[in-house]
């Protein structure tokens, strides 16, 4: 018998949450141990049957479970092999298993079109008197055929048609979401996309009509790629509150999946209470990521590598600074459509090295590198009257940056002849490696050594600078910055700079240390 109160399938869509955390364990103790410390937080789990070696034998664990937690709604699955799960029975032990889940209070049970398209009715419909049916599908190859996918499904009555496919395109999302704004009114649907790409449907399908999403209990548990944990889907993300008048913003490049400018920019968006969402971008090309900003569409973009200067040619107009640096690293989406470009590296660079000197006219500052970033310092030191002296391993880039600027080229035997007030190093040598440095320790002749690379936070360049009496400016000050520059193009409003950098220097401590732990 079941012992859940009695169930109202048109109603149940309007009280679930928007958030179902999928609880995967070893045995059904591992499992329901899990799922009571994430029902504090989390009223709405998903049990995957088909990760557990014996799932029929779960079922006193799931009753005892739900009698002691009787306001959790819980989905069963136990999602067979062919069908990208993990469960090995046949499709009547499949039904066996979800229909005693049903009864000990589970109250949804999932069953994919491959199962259902193999049943009688009479199975499903006794299925479906135990517990709402969610029917699947998950393509894990592409996102295609959506409209004729949900034809086939819709010849199965079910409470929810869940479909997932797998984003190889950034724009798979645009279709993803179209499809749900399209049928989501008609049918209750559950719908995104999987793959690091698809972050955007994961974010923003429930507000084109995804009845609810999908979430991992903790990071290295997802049961889907791409997923996304729920402590991030909230906290991060603030999914709950995404709603029509959200806007969007997002960091482009190539590899993106660990950026730290979703954390920073989502903390200064629910700082200062701005009604947006920042999400990781990973585009193959440029001509995926314009769809999405067009078709989303997207209100602002963060621009990183490979894409600050493939992307000039594709905007409607630059400020002054970003023609002269060559490089663009924000972009506005106008109302009218029209995207202007600006690049905030300058400001990442000259708004610590203000807070600490008084003035930057007149300062002696040696820049290291030719690159994007170093253009971006000497350009910006030079507007503020800096005597700006550059260093390159290249002599070709130097000279022309030099020329531009009007600064000055040094070579590196001169070093010991001058003393500056700041040395900023615009290289990656150091960067992830502890040992290498730009410069030795009696090249190091300044007040100040200000290094770009923020990984690790603190580099060999540092430490030496540190040796030879200088203060140190680490590189995450100038991302954090750069970042705060962005924001305040974007909303018009002063960005709440310390929150800022409270929540960037959280998020790269985590992230050493799961590299110390994973060592
Ligand atoms: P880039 O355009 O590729 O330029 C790299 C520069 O570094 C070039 O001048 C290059 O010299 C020089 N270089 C590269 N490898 C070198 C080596 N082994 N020895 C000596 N010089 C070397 O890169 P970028 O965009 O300017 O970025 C430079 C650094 O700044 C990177 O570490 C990046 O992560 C960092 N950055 C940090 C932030 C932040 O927010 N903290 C923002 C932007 C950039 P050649 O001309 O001889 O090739």
């Amino acid at each position: 018998m079941n012992s859940a109160p009695p169930y109202a399938p048109r109603l149940l869509p309007l009280r679930l949450p928007r958030v179902c955390v999928a609880v995967i364990g070893s045995d059904p103790n591992e499992m329901a141990e899990k799922a009571e410390l994430l029902v504090l937080d989390n009223p709405f789990l998903e049990f995957r049957l088909d990760y557990l070696s014996k799932p029929g034998l779960a079922m006193p664990r799931i009753k005892r479970f739900m009698e002691t937690h009787p306001g959790t709604v819980v989905i069963a699955t136990c999602r067979r092999l062919a069908s990208g799960g993990k469960f090995r029975g046949s499709i009547a032990s499949q039904l066996d298993v979800l229909g005693k889940a049903a009864a000990a209070g589970c109250r949804l049970v999932d069953v994919e079109l491959q199962t259902a398209s193999k049943c009688k009715p009479e199975q499903l419909q006794k299925l479906r008197t135990r517990g709402a049916l969610i029917l699947s599908f998950h393509d894990f190859r592409a996102t295609k055929k959506l409209d004729e996918t949900l034809e086939k499904m819709l010849a199965y009555p079910a409470d929810f048609y869940k479909i997932v496919s797998t984003a190889t395109t950034l724009a798979d999302n645009v279709t993803m979401i179209k499809f749900l704004a399209r049928e989501g009114d008609r049918h209750s649907l559950v719908g995104m996309c999987m793959g690091e790409q698809g972050i955007i449907s994961r974010v923003l399908g429930v507000r084109a009509g995804s009845v609810f999403t999908f979430a991992s209990a903790i990071a290295g548990e997802e049961t889907a790629p791409g997923q996304v944990t729920a402590q991030e889907l909230r906290n991060v993300y603030r999914i709950e509150r995404v709603d029509v008048a959200t806007r969007v913003y997002g960091v482009v490049g190539d590899p993106i999946a660990h950026s730290l400018s979703p954390a920073i920019m989502n903390a200064a968006f629910r700082r200062e209470n701005v009604n947006a969402v920042y999400l990781a971008l990973h585009a193959k090309t440029l001509k995926d990521l314009l769809t999405c900003v067009r078709e989303i569409p997207i209100h602002g973009i963060s621009v990183t590598m490979p894409y600050k200067e493939a992307i000039l040619p594709h905007l409607d107009n630059t400020d002054s600074h970003t023609t002269k640096i060559g490089a663009c690293n924000t972009v506005v989406r106008a109302q009218d459509g029209k995207l202007y470009g600006f690049n905030t590296d300058a400001s990442g660079i000259v708004r610590p090295l203000e807070r600490r000197l008084n003035t930057l006219e007149g300062a002696r500052i040696l820049v290291i590198g030719a690159g994007g970033a170093a253009r971006a310092a000497v350009f910006g030191l030079k507007e503020r009257g800096s005597e700006v002296y550059i260093l390159n391993r290249t002599a070709a880039p130097a000279k022309k940056l030099a020329h531009q600027a009007r600064a000055r080229i040094i070579k590196r035997p001169d070093l010991k002849k001058l003393a500056f007030d700041v040395i900023i190093n615009a290289t990656p040598v150091g960067m992830g490696n502890t040992r290498e440095t730009p410069l030795q320790e009696n090249e190091i002749n300044a007040r100040y050594v200000f290094d770009m690379i923020y990984d690790p936070a603190e580099t060999r360049f540092l430490k030496l600078g540190k040796e030879r009496g200088a203060q140190v400016i680490p590189g995450i000050e100038m991302f954090a910055h750069q970042a705060a520059r962005q924001f305040e193009i974007w909303t018009g409003k002063p960005a709440p700079w310390d929150e800022m950098l409270r929540v960037v220097l959280l998020a790269l401590q985590e992230r050493t240390n799961r590299s110390v732990a994973a060592k």
